[in-house]
């Protein structure tokens, strides 16, 4: 019988509470005696979910590469496989469950294989538990607030063949100087904040990556200087929400608005950020749209419901008339601003009449494009327990009415930019033609168009001669 309980394990309670302990900015350092133990040795990092993970994926290759290891695409090579998780959803959950079953084979023919769960999916007690149980070839277990320990991890599971499981249910600090290996050499991913205390019920987030906690000025400043220095055409700020950005400073009023002011003087041709709410999107923010020259026309605001009654629910500390009013202050700013969001249909006791609602808010926010999702309950979260009546059919029938809207409002997007000239940040070949070069414009469409492949890394001009519902179709300004 396996003692689960030795283990240092997430705990909900813990991850639920929110004080006023002030969060600690730490340096990563790497111990000398470990830069060395991944000489000759390779790692496989599956990174799932989102941008923030993404991001966190290319921090964990930066640490093993400090240590001396290779990244390889080849299992059979692997000498370290990284599970990267996210918890999103409860599909995104069983993929992972899929995957660790079909590990299990990789790890009896290898045994010294070093298997790791982490991300959002190992912030979970349930998870853990159930892993700890049921998959015993998984070797280390860690969490989102302690990516800078994987050395000393690896280290007890590779040495001491002892199995470790490491998850801290706490507020979280901020550890900077972190290596990173950053998968795009013209975009690049910056961390300007971490965790969320908006607690919407539906969501895991608030559990699995603590409270909201934003990074120095000083440190996001510099990283964004060094990377225009290394030739970085594009930064995207990242955070659960960005807009919160400065709220927990002691010592100086300093906002989201202030920084991307702040960011623009540095002169990085493109500044993009995900994910903002709606309650903390204030006026500075609004300004920098409208006078900074870096900051790129299109926001993503997720909206999630048309009604005020499922918003509520929701606990999203909006109503549908304030989420107007900011996006009417928007487009007075920018007129030009490509909008998207993200809506959650079937929210537990959502009526026709409040689908009908969100229906409305979609064509009269004309979104250029959403990301749209049948509501998906979550352990651990207020909605979990949330009676669910609405039937399966019923549930689809709404997703499949409010995607042939969305639909109709990209094409219609698309349609706007035909014969405009738009500049594209061109980042390779098309997936599906290699002659044909692909990248996003400044509204965040994608563009293809024929051109040599020494535009690649450019930011090119280029004249749109046809619109399709999800990508434009150009031709190279001389
Ligand atoms: S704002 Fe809401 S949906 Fe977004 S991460 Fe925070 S709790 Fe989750």
């Amino acid at each position: 019988m396996i003692d689960i309980d030795k283990y240092f394990k997430p705990n909900l309670n813990k991850a639920r509470k929110r004080t006023k302990a002030e969060i600690e900015h730490k340096d990563y350092l790497l111990d000398e005696r470990l830069q060395k133990i991944g000489v000759g040795k390779f790692y496989k990092i599956q990174t799932y979910g989102c941008q923030g993970n993404e991001a966190d994926g290319e921090t964990m290759a930066g640490i093993l590469n400090d240590m001396g290891y290779q990244p390889t695409e080849d299992e059979a090579l692997a000498d370290i496989i990284l599970i990267n998780t996210c918890a999103i959803r409860e599909n995104a959950e069983n993929r992972i469950w899929g995957e660790l079953g079909r590990l299990k084979a990789m790890k009896r023919r290898h045994p010294d294989l070093i298997l790791g769960l982490c991300g959002c999916m190992a912030q979970e007690e349930n998870v853990v538990n159930r892993v700890l149980e049921k998959y015993q070839h998984v070797d280390l277990i860690f969490g989102t607030h302690n990516i800078h320990l994987l050395p000393q991890y690896i280290e007890s599971a590779y040495f001491n063949k002892e199995r470790v499981v490491e998850v801290f249910s706490e507020e979280g600090n901020i550890v900077e100087n972190l290596p990173k290996v950053r998968q795009n050499p013209y975009k690049a991913w910056v961390n300007i904040m971490f965790g969320c205390d908006e607690f919407c019920t539906y969501c895991i987030v608030p559990y699995t990556r603590g409270k909201e906690r934003s990074r120095l000025k000083e440190e996001i400043i510099q990283e964004v200087k060094d990377l225009k220095t290394q030739g970085y055409k594009e930064v995207t700020l990242l955070g659960q929400n960005v807009n919160a950005y400065g709220k927990d400073f002691k010592d100086i009023v300093y906002t989201f608005g202030d920084l991307l002011m702040d960011l623009d003087k540095i002169g990085i041709p493109r500044i993009r950020f995900t994910t903002s709410h709606p309650h903390d999107l204030d006026d500075k923010t609004i300004e920098a749209f409208r006078s900074c020259k870096s900051v790129m026309p299109h926001l993503h605001l997720p909206v999630q419901s048309g009604s005020n009654a499922v918003l509520k629910k929701m606990n999203r500390h909006y109503t549908r008339e304030l989420y107007v009013e900011v996006i009417g202050k928007l487009k007075k700013a920018k007129p030009d601003i490509a909008l998207t969001t993200d809506i959650i249909v079937a929210f537990p006791t959502e009526t026709e009449a409040d689908f009908q609602m969100t229906l409305e808010l979609v064509k009269e926010m004309d979104f250029e494009g959403a990301y749209t999702f049948i509501f998906s309950k979550r352990a651990g979260t207020p909605a979990y327990s949330f009676e669910d009546n609405i039937p399966e059919f019923e549930k689809k029938d709404r997703l499949k009415r409010l995607i042939k809207l969305v639909n109709e409002g990209y094409l219609r997007a698309s349609q706007k930019y035909k014969n405009q000239v738009v500049e594209v940040l061109v980042e390779g070949t098309s997936k599906n033609d290699d002659k044909t070069l692909a990248g996003y414009s400044e509204h965040n469409k994608l563009v293809n168009f024929k051109g040599d492949k020494s535009l690649i890394g450019k930011i090119v001009k280029v004249k749109i001669t046809e619109a399709r519902t999800w990508f434009l179709i150009g031709e190279a300004c001389e």
